[in-house]
């Protein structure tokens, strides 16, 4: 279900870029130095005074851990760190790690200065993360070989590397392994402005030479706040323009491309609507438990909690009380309903 929604946060099959320009693999959206990384002010700054820093003192940058929902930006920093250090980038993540030998085999060919992105570090199996303490911390990673009697533990020493992890859970993550990020950041959704410059730069970069400024502004209100969501709709909506009109991307074309894929003026795709209407349907506005909306839907509860909700709540038309889930006035405007006089907000 979330794997066909054009408005899915979720990196998709369509949304993969190569990490700099290839000649044959058309131009990559990502910003590649610290200076195009658009957005996340605060964390941008933060990074910024510890690379020249390091850069200064000739060491390597701490680890960094980044937080927050996907499709934000997180493994497009780890490249942009590794760009500014002049290092490689090697990645993985936290389901891929499934035993220790795949992690020591990736530390032990690391040359110094160089960053390990671990993606959903929050899924990375208590036996691996073992191995992780010592080679974060001193740099070295212990392993035994043979077992019983024979059993000998031989300790490999490392380079300094950096060690980024990336999750959407920061919750899930063990307080030993928080604590040994010296950086730690949560990544905001984007504003439209910020998107804007995101979509402008990415339509130079894929040729379209005929987009208006309203055409923009419209896909940039419908990507709920995510440079992925973004792109992709860009995307859309240029393969429509091409065919249907040919070529010029105006504000009316955005929005009969994006109404023909279901997304509404608010970025709210099929799903979400159908979300809110059962709170407002089955259950009167709420409040009501997620379990009772998911059986009500025939959905799987731990699914609308990642993929539906998060944006429903940031954008204020949905609120999460103790009592349970309730739409706000917001939500019952955007359903054509009245709401109750007595609504708490
Ligand atoms: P995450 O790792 O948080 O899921 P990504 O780093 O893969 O997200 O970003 C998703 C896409 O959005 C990337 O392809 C990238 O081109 C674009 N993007 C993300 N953040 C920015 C940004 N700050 N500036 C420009 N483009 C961005």
């Amino acid at each position: 279900m979330a794997r066909d929604r054009v408005v899915t946060p979720e990196q998709q099959s369509e949304d993969r870029e190569p990490a700099v320009v290839q000649p044959e693999g058309g131009p990559a959206l990502r910003p590649v130095r610290m200076a195009e990384y658009v957005g996340q002010p605060d964390l941008v700054e933060r990074l910024s005074i510890a690379l020249e820093a390091v850069r200064q003192r000739k060491e390597t940058m701490e680890h960094v851990l980044l937080h927050g929902p996907p499709g934000l930006g997180k493994t497009t920093l780890a490249h942009v760190i590794a760009t500014e250090m002049g290092t490689r980038l090697y990645t993985t993540s936290g389901p891929a790690l499934s035993k220790a030998g795949d992690l020591i085999g990736t530390l032990t060919r690391m040359s110094e200065g160089d960053v390990l992105f671990i993606d959903e570090i929050h899924r990375m199996p208590a036996a691996v993360e073992e191995y992780i303490y010592p080679a974060m911390e001193d740099f070295k990673v212990d392993f035994t070989v043979d077992s019983g009697m024979h059993a000998k533990v031989i300790t490999v020493g490392l380079k300094p590397f950096t060690l980024i992890g990336a999750t959407t859970r920061a919750g899930l993550l063990t307080q030993p392994l928080r604590s040994r990020f010296g950086i730690s950041h949560h990544l905001d959704y984007y504003g439209t402005d910020e998107l804007l410059v995101i979509l402008h730069r990415a339509a130079e970069k894929l040729s379209m030479s005929d987009v208006s400024a309203d055409a923009l502004q419209e896909i940039g209100i419908r990507s709920r706040g995510t440079p992925r969501v973004a792109l992709r709709l860009l995307r859309r909506v240029r393969d429509f323009a091409q065919v249907r009109a040919s070529g010029k991307v105006t504000g009316k074309v955005v929005v009969e491309a994006l109404a023909l894929e279901g997304v509404d003026d608010h970025g709210l795709d099929e799903l979400d609507r159908k979300y809110l209407r059962s709170i407002l349907e089955t259950y009167g506005g709420g409040p009501v438990g997620l379990e009772a909306i998911a059986a009500t839907m025939g959905d799987d509860a731990s699914t609308l909690e990642d993929v539906v909700e998060p944006y429903l709540l940031q954008s204020g038309f949905l609120a999460r009380t103790r009592q349970g889930r309730c739409l706000t006035s917001s939500g019952y405007e955007l359903l054509g309903a009245s709401a109750p006089r007595d609504l708490f907000e």
